[in-house]
């Protein structure tokens, strides 16, 4: 098997693997138990805690671990809306941009039908937002501005800094899904809440995490006994937590290489697809370990069945899974025969350059196999 799908997922790594086991084997103690056992698993978190925040590198701010990224999304989200109106701001407006991920799109759905007011930018051809149009959009009712930095599709990257200073300078807060650039590249400054998840760098599934600036927490989410910062209840797991620390730790040192290996992985793919494929979104913003593209008269979802051995995806898995066309591509314009014949393929550390060259080699023999019998 080819893992070319580092979008959806990324493969655990080895050292993530050798610091986890300890915790969910003999070390099974509550984190939040006073016992010796218990301070010993909570040390362990506070370890892991300062690791994800010195490789996300932003000053004067908190990280709270969650379950997900995708709750730490609708956290900000939620509970920002929700405290402004507990202050009795009349800042009730969200504004974000087509291309997000569910996890934004769907909670801005949410509210909206809970009272707030949404706002969501198209992009242009490029995958990029157009900044006149989010000037035209922000005023003294704008609470929020959602955007991510890099797309889990298209690999099109947001100019996350001008966006926050346009939204502070309108007085609103500026929220960034940060979960398909954390590890890859550094986090501009300028975002008031980031999310990001640990699968996406290495680490384990099931634990993601949002930094707030001090001063810009959200109101809670969650319930209960106030675990996290007095902020997220249920109790964290150790395990969890000291993976997504040696994930981030690892990810930091290795910074350079990993993204010097990915550039050079894109040049050897585009050659080894030879002619005939088109990249969707700009080829200029964007990170380097994504390469959505699309071919004439493609069916991109035979292309996958036919080629089993090798993992690759349509977009995001989740409209993989619902059939539905990729909403991200109808924001670049494409049309439905467009979307179909797009493929994503991801890479990255793990990664060599012969599998992916191999992998390449044989989707394009492939497509041509599909053309010359559909002609
Ligand atoms: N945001 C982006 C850009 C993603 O790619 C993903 C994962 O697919 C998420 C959010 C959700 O992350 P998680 O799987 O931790 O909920």
């Amino acid at each position: 098997m080819i893992y070319l799908d580092y979008q959806a997922t990324t493969p655990t790594a080895p050292e993530v693997t050798g610091a986890i086991m300890r915790w969910i084997g003999e070390q099974f103690a509550n984190p939040h138990s006073p016992s010796r056992w218990g301070r010993e698993a909570g040390a362990a978190i506070e370890i892991a805690r300062k690791q994800v925040e010195k490789a996300l590198g932003l000053k004067g701010g908190r990280l709270a671990f969650t379950g997900s990224a995708t709750e730490a999304i609708n956290w900000a989200l939620k509970g920002i809306v929700e405290k402004l109106r507990d202050d009795g701001s009349k800042r009730n407006r969200v504004i974000t941009i087509a291309t997000e991920h569910a996890a934004v799109l769907d909670t801005c759905e949410w509210l909206a039908g809970h009272g707030a007011e949404v706002t969501v930018l198209p992009v242009q051809r490029d995958g990029l937002l157009d900044l006149d149009l989010l000037a035209d959009k922000l005023d003294d009712r704008t609470a929020l501005v959602a955007a991510m930095l890099v797309n889990n599709e298209i690999g099109v990257m947001q100019p996350v800094a001008e966006i926050a200073a346009m939204a502070h300078d309108a007085g609103a807060l500026m929220f960034c899904d940060a979960v398909q650039a954390f590890g890859r590249m550094d986090i501009p400054r300028g975002p008031d809440l980031v999310a990001i998840s640990a699968h996406k760098i290495h680490g384990p599934k099931g634990i993601g995490a949002l930094w707030t600036r001090r001063g810009a927490e959200p109101a809670p989410l969650i319930h209960g006994g106030g675990q996290e910062l007095g902020l997220r209840s249920g109790t964290l797991s150790p395990a969890l937590c000291v993976g997504f620390g040696a994930a981030a730790k690892l990810a930091a040192e290795r910074a350079n290489r990993d993204y010097d290996h990915v550039r050079k992985l894109w040049g050897a793919a585009s050659q080894a697809l030879g002619l005939g494929w088109i990249v969707n979104g700009s080829t200029v913003h964007r990170y380097c370990g994504n390469l959505n593209i699309r071919r004439e008269g493609l069916d991109g979802a035979r292309l996958i069945a036919d080629l089993r051995d090798v993992a690759f995806s349509l977009g995001s898995a989740c409209a993989s899974g619902s059939g539905r066309p990729s909403h991200v591509l109808k924001a670049i314009g494409l049309d439905y025969r467009e979307a179909r014949s797009s493929i994503r393929l991801g890479f990255g550390r793990y990664t060599t350059q012969k599998e992916l060259v191999d992998a390449c080699q044989r989707i394009a023999a492939a497509a041509y196999a599909q053309e010359t019998l559909d002609a």
